[in-house]
């Protein structure tokens, strides 16, 4: 992914010089975090500085598992994204799925393999489901990171990172969290 100087950086008025579209299945809070990427800053920063609020309340996953967007923030977010509100409207966290969880269940081979561009990974917005326990394209049993590397982690770049970290262990681990 390309990314901007942060001369470019967004600012209240002004739309988004380059703005990631949200894909359809994505989480709200993988969009914010691509964003936040390709300005190389945090999503906090980039939520504070584009909707002049405090970050909401997360839990311990972290910006991932973003609280619903109230209709104001939101409509700022789709003009500096030059998007119709809809589209970001459409990608909400349910309210009821706002559990803390130590760990989140994703598919592998769904978050690199991106059927609509292999260049953008993303998160589903099914995987935050609760109730989730398998992958719905390809039928198999999810994987699990500690929901803690999204609370960490800067923006969706840094987390992508640290998954990679997380499934490539430096030593092979005892097959303790099974
Ligand atoms: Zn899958």
């Amino acid at each position: 992914m390309s990314s901007v100087s942060l001369a470019n950086m967004p600012d209240l008025v002004k739309p988004w010089p380059v703005a990631p579209r949200p894909f359809f299945e994505e989480a709200f809070g993988s969009w914010l975090g691509r964003v936040a990427t390709c300005y190389q800053i945090s999503v906090s920063m980039l939520w504070e500085t584009s909707t002049g609020l405090d970050m909401p309340n997360l839990g311990k996953a972290g910006w991932i598992l973003f609280p619903p967007v109230s209709a104001s923030p939101l409509d700022q977010l789709s003009k500096l994204a030059r998007m119709s509100e809809g589209r970001l409207a459409a990608i909400q966290t349910p309210p009821e799925w706002m559990a803390d969880q130590r760990y989140l269940v994703y598919c592998f081979r769904c978050l690199v393999l991106n059927d609509v561009d292999v260049s953008a990974p993303r998160w589903k917005r099914e995987w935050l489901d609760p109730e989730a326990e398998y992958c719905t394209a390809h039928h198999s049993l999810p994987e699990t990171v500690p929901a803690s590397i999204f609370g960490k982690a800067a923006n969706f770049g840094a987390a992508l990172r640290a998954i990679s970290r997380y499934r490539t262990p430096r030593f092979p681990r005892n097959g303790w969290l099974r």
